[in-house]
């Protein structure tokens, strides 16, 4: 059967671990070229790299020249996901301000980044697709989360903007905005927000975490890299400027 990305590029930042990495396994398997990104051990992402059939670039998604460089050497797109992201739990008056700006970095600045070289190429070809992980943080906001939730927002304004920007093109520029997924990036923060709230590991997991999600489960990351790949399918091409949660029920209270 023919696989419906064969003639696709795609690159999907942050896709060393986690969601991105489902999201990059679901768009090879969908017969697409995968650009990998993020950071990890040599060998561990080499070995990724030969499962995907992958090809690979380290850019510090955090340093904009870095980002140019990137661009140019990994050639023409026709698919960005941009999905790399941290977070940091800290009450206000308390939150580092360089970890403000790395999140500020890294959850926004890299997306307008990689989305302003990227198009140009996507305009050529009259097809694109642009997806963003933003997160249920997009839409609604948790205490001692400040930078992220101003980052998250701010993608989801980002990304309607293009959208409008694009449409006429044959680009969509879409947010997924998924509630906790099991993913390093969830496990972290556990002890951080310990630390901010008084309370103990389970606390956190079951009175914090799973408290947002009516559901009571964790998201599954390949269930978000499915939504991706749906978003590529001709039936997804009037869908744009929207954002689609997967939060098992978060944003619906
Ligand atoms: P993760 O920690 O598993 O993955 C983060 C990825 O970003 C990794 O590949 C990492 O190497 C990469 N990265 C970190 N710093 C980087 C840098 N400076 N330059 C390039 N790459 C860098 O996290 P995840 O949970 O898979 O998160 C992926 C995205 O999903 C993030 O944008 C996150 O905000 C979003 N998200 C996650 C959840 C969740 O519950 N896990 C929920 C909503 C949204």
């Amino acid at each position: 059967m023919r696989r419906m990305l064969k003639d696709k590029r795609a690159l999907v930042t942050g896709s060393t671990s986690g969601i991105g990495l489902a999201v990059a396994r679901a768009l090879a398997a969908e017969g697409a070229e995968v650009i990998l990104n993020g950071l990890g051990d040599p060998g561990e992402i080499a070995r990724l790299c030969d499962e995907l059939g992958a090809l690979y670039n380290g850019a510090n998604l955090m340093d904009a020249a870095a980002i140019a460089t990137m661009m140019g050497e990994i050639g023409p797109i026709d698919i960005l996901v941009n999905n790399a992201g941290m977070q940091h739990v800290a009450a206000i008056e308390a939150f580092p301000a360089d970890k403000w700006d790395s999140i500020l970095a890294l959850n926004l600045t890299a997306a307008f980044h990689t989305t302003r070289l990227a198009v140009p190429r996507m305009k050529e070809r009259g097809w694109g697709r642009i997806i963003n992980t933003a997160s249920a943080h997009s839409a609604v906001a948790s205490p001692f989360k400040s930078a992220y939730v101003a980052a998250k927002h701010g993608l989801a304004g980002f990304t309607k903007t293009i959208a409008l920007e694009l449409a006429t093109h044959g680009i969509t520029a879409n947010c997924i905005s998924p509630g906790y997924v099991w993913t390093p990036l969830v496990e972290n923060q556990i002890p951080d927000t310990m630390a901010a709230r008084g309370m103990t590991r389970e606390e956190v997991m079951n009175d914090i975490l799973l408290a947002k999600q009516p559901t009571k489960q964790f998201i599954a990351p390949e269930d978000v890299a499915a939504l991706a790949v749906f978003l590529c399918t001709p039936a997804a091409r009037g869908i744009t400027g929207a954002s689609y949660a997967i939060d098992g029920g978060w944003t619906a209270e």
